[in-house]
């Protein structure tokens, strides 16, 4: 596929969540399976609710997740364009002014609704005679402007839907400018999406019907380039509800701060929705290779957290330590080497969980003895260094052979002298890192 461009196109009204965030994955995979071009579009026509702190936010959560942008827009810096586009619609009789206000649009639609039909605006303002529009603006009224519809097919082949139809009299014609001038996404999109040359629009199916109504916008604008569209199905959680913005928990900010890493969220956004395995990927670009839109069915995937989270784990588990040492750093666990790392990987969730070890390893601790005697015993057998990963299986068959234990007995009150633990990493590769010394001081008992 030549020259393909998509768009990811938040709006800075919050930070984004898992749901957002598959839909940016989704563009950000299908344009670099396809050599194309990512678009980052700030959708901040609503001036009210959008703010620069998010917009910041939006940007370093995209970042963190690997999900770069080779071109960036804002559509408040696009303004001029959107209205040069409103003045080509009003010339061709595609755009007329309305005059009700929000109030009276809130309740017409409120009795459509009850009267168990479509909200869809009745037209009212093209009925008005010059008399009563003059009457309005002497009132001080400021019209709003609605694009007009025209009543007949508008089709296209979506991505993931298949061949999508809609007829022009089940529409409503959309705002496109404000009573205050400004535009609505409805028009910015459209405009942003002709001269930014986009050629692949995907999106979230709550935008299906938009897109009946954008067509006709292009259509009306003389865009002749024919732009792609793709609905995939949204997520939903555990409950099969929305995901709202305000679902802080699933923001993409709180699960950084749990310590999940990005790729446990995209190994498990890429292939959720689809019928492909969910596997524990560490490279973005490992999934870049498979990836197919068609393969998103029409199921709501329901995404549940701990799915994320055990990924996470899996992909710790393989995680070289060329991978992690940047992060280690970050956690102040700069003096984690490659030995260490590669003794405790195999027992986190998280990169974070290090730490614990590294105390455990490098910090004085406070050993559990629960047999003195045969700690002792085993004490006085731990052989000169230096160690390597023979040390644990020959002292202990050692401390086996003059104790008579073996199994648990043998081995758990070791680990408890040891670590403190009940479980971690195998003493193998952990008692070479604790050293003679140490783990001398503590098998008698002494915190070392
Ligand atoms: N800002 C819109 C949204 O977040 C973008 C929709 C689109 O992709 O056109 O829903």
């Amino acid at each position: 596929m030549a020259g393909v461009r998509v768009r990811f196109a938040p709006s800075p009204t919050g930070r984004i969540h898992v749901g957002n965030a598959r839909g940016a994955l989704i563009n950000w995979l299908f344009a670099r399976r396809h050599g194309g071009d990512v678009l980052l579009r700030l959708d901040d026509t609503d001036r009210e609710r959008s703010t620069e702190a998010f917009a910041l936010g939006v940007e370093e959560d995209l970042r963190w997740l690997g999900l770069d942008w080779d071109d960036y827009a804002r559509q408040s810096d696009r303004f001029d364009r959107y209205a040069a586009a409103a003045e080509r619609l009003k010339a061709a009789g595609r755009l007329y002014p309305c005059y009700e206000t929000d109030e009276e649009n809130q309740l017409k639609r409120f009795q459509q609704v009850a009267a168990g039909g479509m909200q869809i605006y009745d037209r009212a303002a093209l009925r008005l005679s010059d008399k009563q529009r003059r009457v309005f603006e002497s009132e001080g009224r400021k019209p709003h402007w609605r694009f007009l519809i025209e009543y007949k097919e508008t089709s296209w082949v979506d991505g993931v839907r298949g061949r999508q139809v809609f007829h022009g009299s089940k529409l409503s014609d959309p705002v496109l400018i404000r009573a205050d001038g400004t535009p609505t996404y409805t028009l910015a999109s459209v405009v942003d999406d002709t001269e930014l040359a986009v050629t692949h629009v995907i999106r979230g199916e709550d935008h299906v019907a938009n897109t009946a109504v954008q067509l006709q916008i292009f259509e009306a604008l003389g865009a002749v380039e024919s732009i792609n569209f793709a609905h995939f199905t949204l997520l939903t959680d555990t409950g099969g509800h929305n995901l709202s913005k305000r679902l802080g928990s699933l923001s993409i900010e709180s699960l950084r701060d749990e310590g999940l890493s990005p790729m446990s969220i995209n190994a498990l956004l890429a292939r959720l929705g689809t019928a492909d395995p969910i596997e524990p990927v560490i490279d973005l670009r490992d999934l870049v290779a498979g990836f197919d839109l068609s393969r998103f069915g029409r199921a709501a995937p329901k995404l549940d957290v701990d799915e994320i989270r055990r990924l996470n784990a899996a992909i710790v588990h393989d995680l070289p330590f060329e991978r992690v040492r940047g992060e280690l750093a970050r956690l102040s666990l700069g003096g984690v080497d490659e030995a260490f790392w590669n003794a405790v990987r195999a027992n986190l969730d998280r990169i974070a969980d290090a730490g614990e070890w590294w105390r455990i390893c490098r910090e004085p601790l406070a050993p559990v003895i629960t047999e003195p005697d045969f700690v002792a015993a085993a004490a006085g057998l731990l052989p000169p260094e230096p160690w390597s990963s023979s040390t644990w299986p020959d002292w202990t068959r050692a401390v086996g052979a003059a104790t008579g234990r073996k199994g648990k007995a043998l081995f758990l009150p070791l680990r408890l002298a040891l670590t403190a633990r009940e479980h971690g990493p195998e003493l193998k590769t952990l008692l070479p890192i604790l050293g003679r010394a140490r783990a001398q001081a503590r098998l008698r008992g002494e915190a070392a």
